[in-house]
């Protein structure tokens, strides 16, 4: 338990008594909350400590490949992580390295930014048969996530089911229907590519389970499927009739994105078929029941036709008793991701988030336990949004913060203790000069190939690239402090 009794008298955020907070998670609602945190106006002290040896999370992780602009949201992290105020600490994990109540007892302010780090299950027969995959492990796959390196996937199929009517799907079936050449000089893990170079795919089937108004892609990302030379987008008129409610939706505030989205799947409903190499079915109101296979490898996915039921804007599927099959000998299911259980903190296993008002896990006079803890991000809200969405998350977040500033003012010593403490437990800290020599490393091999990057994907690889005084015995880098991220790559 945190105790807060003792308490100082000068201001919290002031020169003589910075505000001293702690970060946990370098994805992109880590990083706008620092950055957040460095424009509140207060003396801030911000700590950032992240898992892995590598910074930026969903950025380096999660976004495809090939959507390079995107993944340049990591320069502008890196110019925040290059703010004297900020300090980064890589290959530390929260939870086992060091708990949450430790490190509410050395700052201010612990914000969770730990995003979502399971994926949702559907719960039906054959999930566990080979050629089976969650979205989440083939993305980070790709993107050469250490958690995933060693896993395989065998693409030597002509058809692929995917399900969900997300972006991460979309992002599925252009990272399969796109020319290697393309992708050869993407950051894509090395071991992807050789793996997609064998691929057989032919066809790919895109499959929802409400109908196209309520697809969660986006059009952007849709379009770019359909306007890919390499792949022909196919669209049964028969989907695109909408019911009453549908209409309705379509002329609601914020249907925006739904109504370009039919537009584009209308335009592929009257498209004649052309001569591209490669095929992709839209399939709506299919809900997946099974999927079985022979020697324990998938061969067949079983679904059940629903129709829609319910109000405008809160239409449900329902099971209409006829059902339908694909072959298929690979499938992803991409239906979504969730977040995990931190020790020491309350969590909704039914959404997967950590329950919170606003960021705020506890208010004074309400729950005195949590006072100091906050979240942001995918942990606090849940797997939705686009990159950019989590900068006005977390900066409601920091405005929880700024207005708790006086309930926060006990004594904290910070970076200093923590310093103190990974020392001890002999830990070594991967700070942003490590990475950044890291990242050096990996632009170099890349170039090297004619790729932007060759992503290292192994953690022991990375610690031991990065020089001895990155180890957490050496204050000078461990503790960069004002120098942190300013120094070049040794
Ligand atoms: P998502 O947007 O929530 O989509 C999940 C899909 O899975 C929905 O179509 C959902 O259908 C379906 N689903 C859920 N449970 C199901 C079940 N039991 N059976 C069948 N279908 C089921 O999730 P996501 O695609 O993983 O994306 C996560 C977030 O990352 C989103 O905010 C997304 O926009 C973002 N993202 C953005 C980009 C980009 O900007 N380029 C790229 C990738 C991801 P229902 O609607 O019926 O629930």
């Amino acid at each position: 338990m945190v105790s807060r009794t003792q308490t100082d008298s000068t201001p919290l955020g002031n020169e003589s008594n910075p505000l001293r907070a702690i970060i946990v998670g370098s994805g992109p609602s880590g990083f706008y909350a620092a950055q957040a945190l460095l424009d509140s106006g207060y003396h801030v002290e911000v700590d950032v400590i992240e898992r892995l040896p590598t910074p930026f999370g969903l950025i380096r992780y999660g976004v495809a490949p090939d959507h390079v602009k995107l993944k340049s949201a990591s320069d502008v992290f890196t110019g925040i992580a290059q703010d004297p105020r900020i300090c980064f600490w890589g290959n530390i994990t929260v939870g086992c390295d060091i708990n949450v109540d430790e490190l509410r007892s050395l700052f201010h302010v612990v914000v969770l930014a730990t995003g979502s780090d399971s994926d949702r299950k559907l719960n039906i027969a054959g999930e566990d048969l080979r050629g089976v995959y969650a979205a989440r492990e083939f993305v980070g796959w790709y993107n050469g996530h250490p958690d995933h390196t060693d896993l395989t996937f065998d693409l030597r199929h002509e058809s692929v089911v995917v399900i969900g009517h997300g972006n991460v799907a979309i992002d599925i079936c252009r990272l399969l229907t796109t020319p290697i050449d393309t992708l050869r000089k993407t950051d894509i893990a090395q071991h992807a590519l050789e793996v997609l170079f064998e691929s057989r795919i032919k066809e790919v089937h895109l499959v929802g389970r409400r109908g196209p108004v309520q697809s969660r892609f986006t059009p952007k990302e849709l379009r770019e499927l359909v306007l890919s030379d390499n792949v022909q987008v196919i669209v049964s008129p028969e989907d695109l009739t909408l019911n009453p409610a549908c209409e309705m939706e379509l002329s609601m505030p914020g249907a925006r994105n739904a109504l370009k989205n039919m537009k584009l799947l209308n335009a592929c409903a009257k498209q004649s078929s052309n001569q591209c190499s490669m095929s992709i079915y839209l399939h709506f109101r299919k809900s997946p029941t099974a999927f079985s296979g022979t020697d324990s490898k998938l061969n067949r996915a079983h679904f059940e036709m629903q129709r829609l039921t319910g109000a405008a804007g809160e239409q449900r599927a329902q099971p209409t008793g006829i059902t339908c099959t694909l072959d298929a000998g690979v499938l992803f299911k991409s239906v979504g991701y969730q977040g995990t259980r931190l020790p020491g903190v309350p969590f909704d296993s039914s959404l997967g988030v950590i329950p919170n008002e606003k960021g705020r896990l506890g208010a004074p006079g309400n729950s005195p336990n949590f006072v100091g803890l906050y979240v942001t991000g995918w942990i606090k809200r849940g797997a939705t949004g686009v990159i950019g969405t989590n900068r006005a998350d977390s900066i409601e977040t920091v405005t929880q913060i700024v207005a708790d500033l006086k309930c926060l003012n006990t004594p904290r010593k910070g970076r200093t203790l923590l310093h103190r403490l990974l020392t001890d437990r002999a830990r070594q800290v991967v700070s942003f000069n490590d990475w950044l020599h890291i990242e050096k490393i990996e632009r170099a091999r890349g170039h090297a190939v004619g790729k932007s990057a060759e992503k290292i994907a192994s953690v022991s690889e990375m610690l031991s690239l990065v020089s001895a005084d990155s180890h957490a015995g050496n204050p000078k880098s461990a503790l960069g402090g004002a120098e942190n991220g300013k120094r070049h790559a040794h």
